[in-house]
């Protein structure tokens, strides 16, 4: 299936029907979250480098903030679509509940492909698209972080062109309406690789509960950008051979185990793995058929469909990605006994360190280091422990586990609220 056609928003909604069905949620909190809260589309000019203008489009979901402002990544990518981004924002919804973030969830993305736009014209395109979402966002109603495609610069872009929005006797109080900056912007140590550690924690603690020695054992990685590269550095270091690694690119196998190191900064100069001299060149088939105990898909949606699963020689999947795993991919994986760690536990760290970045600078604080990578692994490992205990007690799968303890988050707030008026 091509991914316009993926009805991403609706598998998702389909595993909140699952885990609202096994804890017999009142139908009226199923209703009050079953679409979003908003969804902004904004099309808007910019002058390339020729001088030419070109119209961009741009979307902004926000999808619920009952727990706190929405919260949520930037995607610049060709194919973006409406239905792809409500998925994503109703990701963030629940990942940010599970995890107890007083964040809600919110996506947002820019049609274009930035492998495509010069620095100039990438900054151009991110300026005038925060100023087309004006006050949608903001530090304490919308708060904007990198996804595919977007990194700390354009984060540095966003908040620069946003505080450049306000009077200069507010400027700095707004330095959190984006997270994921660089550290001189008010950015956070370990929001890089947040994401990467988190998910390397998830693998660590996936071996600990199955009495498995993490050193030796084997892991293949789809898509080598933030999350993929910082998961396959952090994960070698515990001893964790890469075999096999692919992107945009193309796909690469090292049964000896790569040297992660040399391939990241050869991802870094060529902008993709293709190419690399330590490795095979392989087919797509051949990657997913790679020899592993550990796989993290880490580049987009919807990758992971019968096909791959039935490919797939691991057991456990530990998705890095949003979303990377079909309804038909998981079907076969469960028959097939292989476990999955969903999205919204695996690639949490991210949001939480963005939490912690939004923290330090509402309190105008720089934490450690050693600070922010304790209290991570502290969140991680919680979330991951309340995950394996509510699956054991319901008899179900991590992911419905994980949806349900989200749900019960929600369903608190709201029950204790009511709803305004
Ligand atoms: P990125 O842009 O840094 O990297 C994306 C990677 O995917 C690249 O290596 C790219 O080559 C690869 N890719 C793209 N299209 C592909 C294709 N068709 N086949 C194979 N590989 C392909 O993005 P990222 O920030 O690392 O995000 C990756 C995934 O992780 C996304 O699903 C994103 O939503 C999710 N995620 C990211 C964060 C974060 O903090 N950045 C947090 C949580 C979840």
């Amino acid at each position: 299936m091509n991914q316009a056609s993926y009805p991403f928003f609706r598998v998702i909604q389909n595993h909140v029907a699952e885990a609202a069905r096994r804890m017999d949620l009142a139908p009226d909190i199923g209703a009050l979250l079953s679409q979003p809260r908003t969804e902004l589309v904004v099309h808007f000019p910019v002058r390339n480098d020729a001088g030419e203008l070109c119209m961009f489009t741009g979307y902004r979901v926000q999808h619920n903030n009952l727990l706190g402002p929405f919260k949520g990544g930037i995607r610049y990518h060709p194919d973006v679509n409406v239905d792809e981004i409500k998925a994503l924002a109703a990701l963030m919804t629940w990942k940010c509940a599970l995890l107890d973030i007083p964040f809600g969830g919110a996506k947002g993305a820019v049609k274009c492909d930035p492998r495509q736009l010069s620095a100039n014209e990438r900054m151009r395109v991110t300026r005038r698209f925060t100023h087309a979402l004006g006050r949608n966002i903001g530090p304490d109603h919308d708060i904007p972080a990198p996804d595919v495609g977007t990194g700390p610069s354009e984060m540095a872009w966003m908040m620069d062109t946003y505080m450049n929005s306000v009077g200069v006797l507010e400027k700095n109080a707004q330095r959190g309406v984006v997270t994921g900056k660089p550290l001189a912007c008010g950015g956070s140590h370990g929001r890089a690789k947040a994401t990467g550690q988190g998910v390397a924690h998830c693998v660590e603690e996936w071996a600990r509960e199955h009495r498995l020695a993490l050193k030796g054992t084997r892991v293949i990685i789809q898509g080598f950008g933030n999350v993929g590269g910082h998961a396959a550095i952090l994960l070698s270091a515990l001893g964790v051979s890469v075999v096999a690694v692919g992107d945009h690119t193309g796909y690469l196998v090292q049964p000896k185990g790569l040297d992660v190191h040399a391939l990241s900064e050869h991802v870094r100069v060529h902008g993709g793995v293709r190419n690399y001299g330590g490795a095979e060149l392989c087919s797509r088939d051949q990657f997913f058929a790679a020899e592993a105990e550990f796989f993290v898909p880490a580049a987009l949606e919807n990758q992971v469909s019968s096909h791959e699963a039935g490919l797939l020689r691991v057991r456990a999947v530990v998705e890095g990605a949003n979303g990377p795993i079909s309804p038909e991919g998981e079907a076969e994986l469960t028959a097939r006994g292989v476990d999955v760690v969903p999205d919204i536990l695996a690639n949490a760290g991210g949001v939480t360190v963005s939490y912690y970045e939004w923290l330090q600078n509402k309190r105008s604080e720089r934490w450690t280091l050693e600070e922010v990578d304790a209290k991570l692994e502290w969140a991680m490992l919680r979330a991951y422990r309340r995950v394996s205990e509510q699956a054991k007690q319901m008899g179900t799968n991590r992911r419905i586990a994980a949806y349900s303890l989200a749900l019960a988050a929600l369903r608190e707030g709201y029950e204790a609220r009511g709803i305004f008026p």
